[in-house]
């Protein structure tokens, strides 16, 4: 070959040359005939390695002076240096390649072929980076897969020269073990291939969007949620896939979030479909950062039609039942009334007989069961649907107090209980509806009575900054730890043992409860077994 340049000429020529094994040879050949092409550049590097070689020699005269200390450094370096010729022969080993790559001692590995240790699919690529080292091309640097003397799978990363060795050109290697920033890399491989996964499989919609609002990556849920091809979405803006309103907020919230530097969840945007149809949407968004530099978000997408439809469908449905509750109510009430008008005739009649006029009394303290029954069934019922009316007020909280105080004192006074009343006159007025609170001080009264048998009930308020507290605090059975956390649900009862008979449903401090809370207030109880109950109400005072 006439231009051939001097390096592949030295190849060829060199009498020095080791013998390859067989697999080398084939791939050295191999790469010889694919480089054929880059043998122009070869040629103009081949110019400059004259210079080297001038330069090499003189660094050698100057290495020869300190030889001593340059072969310390050699021995003690951590970093491997090989010296191989140009077939790839090795001429020299310091200690760290001899570690690294398992041989038993330095002369173990003179004449052994350095390419017999490079795993095979790598071969090419060393042979060839050599090839543009030797061609000037100094400090070519890239990462091999390598198998060491005793068979274990290292990486290794090289920086390769070109030096005068015992009065030949030869190439030299510094070689250092990669195998544990190879390990992390590929772990981090790993890791990202499962974060990619998640985000592909995701039933969420997830993008990402740069600095200027553009969509830099989206999933599969996305081009599905808004009938679009990844291809047509990336690096189009966010804002065009939003109805008119939702641009405006979602601008905002981007602007939130890249200020602030916080995540912002839950916010209910319009996506507007290929086919113009607009969808519900509820977006999360993260702001992402490098180099404490703001570049971009990470939002997810939730399509939220089926949750609305199903919504919709429960509001139906609540609504039916509460129609239903009302009407059913009504119905049951309404045979009551005359039921209870004419128990009550005869409990007054003169002519009636005792024996008639108690079970007439029976007859009317369980109509009153059922009423009450009905009542609260409803409660419940328009407390669940939120549509339990509230006639809300100034009322004076004084007046309500006496008012209950009065109503109830007849029923305490009957089963030979003491009533403690403290209602101080200075109380401040409350907002509330004076049925549904009365309703709520009756109710925990009534309970109150019902579980005390000897001692005393007693109802308190007092102002406590902006806010008034009503206690109604009884001596009787009391309720252990364990049972007073469920009370306030419904129908929660607790079972006193067949000698009490306990009338209710299980149902009043539910309802209770619930009345408070819709007057910004708060209910509790504090009890101790058989020694009293305790329930408080804080109401906000104007
Ligand atoms: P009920 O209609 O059964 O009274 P409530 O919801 O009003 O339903 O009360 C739930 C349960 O809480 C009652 O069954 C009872 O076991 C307990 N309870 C309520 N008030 C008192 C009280 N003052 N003393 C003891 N236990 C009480």
């Amino acid at each position: 070959m006439k231009d051939e340049p001097k390096i592949v000429k030295e190849l060829r020529e060199s009498e020095n040359l080791g013998k390859l094994s067989r697999k080398s040879e084939g791939t050295f050949q191999e790469t010889f005939h694919e480089m054929d092409g880059d043998i122009k550049v070869l040629q103009n590097n081949l110019e400059k390695d004259k210079e080297n070689f001038e330069f090499g020699k003189k660094v050698d005269s100057v290495c020869c002076e300190n030889k001593e200390l340059y072969q310390r450094l050699i021995e003690n370096s951590s970093e491997g240096v090989l010296i191989t010729d140009f077939k790839s022969k090795i001429l020299f080993a310091n200690p760290a390649v001899v570690k690294m790559f398992g041989f038993k001692s330095i002369d173990d590995s003179i004449g052994k072929n350095a390419l017999d240790f490079i795993e095979s699919k790598y071969r090419k690529k060393v042979i060839k980076d050599q090839l543009f080292v030797n061609a000037g091309k100094v400090g070519v640097l890239d990462t091999y897969g390598a198998i060491t003397a005793d068979g274990k799978k290292i990486w290794i990363e090289c920086i390769g020269s070109t030096i005068k060795y015992k009065d030949k050109t030869a190439n030299v290697m510094f070689i250092r073990d990669a195998t544990d920033r190879q390990k992390t890399w590929d772990e981090l491989v790993k890791l990202e291939e499962k974060y990619r996964i998640l985000a592909e499989t995701s039933v969420d919609g997830i993008l990402t969007i740069d600095p200027l609002g553009r969509l830099t990556y989206v999933n599969p849920s996305f081009e599905r949620m808004c009938m679009r091809e990844k291809n047509n979405i990336i690096m189009t803006p966010f804002r065009e896939y939003l109805s008119g309103e939702s641009i405006y907020l979602f601008q905002h919230i981007f602007i939130d979030a890249r200020k602030m530097n916080k995540k912002i969840e839950n916010i209910e945007l319009e996506l507007i479909q290929d086919d113009g149809n607009i969808i519900p949407i509820k977006i999360n968004i993260c702001p992402l950062k490098k180099d404490d530099e703001f570049t971009g978000i990470v939002c997810t997408v939730r399509n939220l039609t089926e949750q609305n439809n199903i919504e919709n469908e429960l509001k139906k449905s609540e609504r039916l039942k509460t129609e239903f509750m009302n009407i059913a109510a009504h119905e049951l009430k309404s045979p009551v009334t005359p039921i209870r008008g004419y128990l009550d005739l005869i409990i007054s009649d003169a002519e009636a007989s005792e024996k008639v006029k108690n079970w007439a009394s029976i007859s009317l303290r369980n109509s009153e069961r059922l009423l009450t029954l009905v009542n609260d069934i409803l409660d419940v019922s328009r407390l669940d649907s939120d549509t339990m009316r509230f006639d809300m007020g100034k009322l004076n909280t004084v007046d309500i107090l006496n008012e209950v105080a009065e109503d109830m004192k007849p029923a305490i006074e009957n089963k030979n209980l003491e009533f403690k009343i403290h209602i101080p006159d200075n109380l401040p007025h409350i907002m509330g509806d004076r049925c549904r609170l009365l309703q709520v001080l009756r109710n925990l009264i009534g309970n109150a009575i019902k579980f005390t048998d000897n001692g005393y009930i007693s109802i308190d308020a007092e102002r406590e900054g902006n806010h008034i507290l009503i206690s109604i605090e009884d001596t009787g059975t009391g309720i252990s730890k364990g049972e007073l956390k469920k009370i306030f649900t419904k129908f929660y009862q607790v079972y006193m043992g067949n000698d009490r008979n306990n009338e209710g449903t299980g149902l009043g401090l539910f309802i209770c409860r619930e009345i408070i809370k819709k007057h910004n207030g708060k209910m509790w109880a504090e009890s101790k077994l058989r020694k009293g109950s305790k329930f408080l109400i804080k109401l906000p005072s104007i």
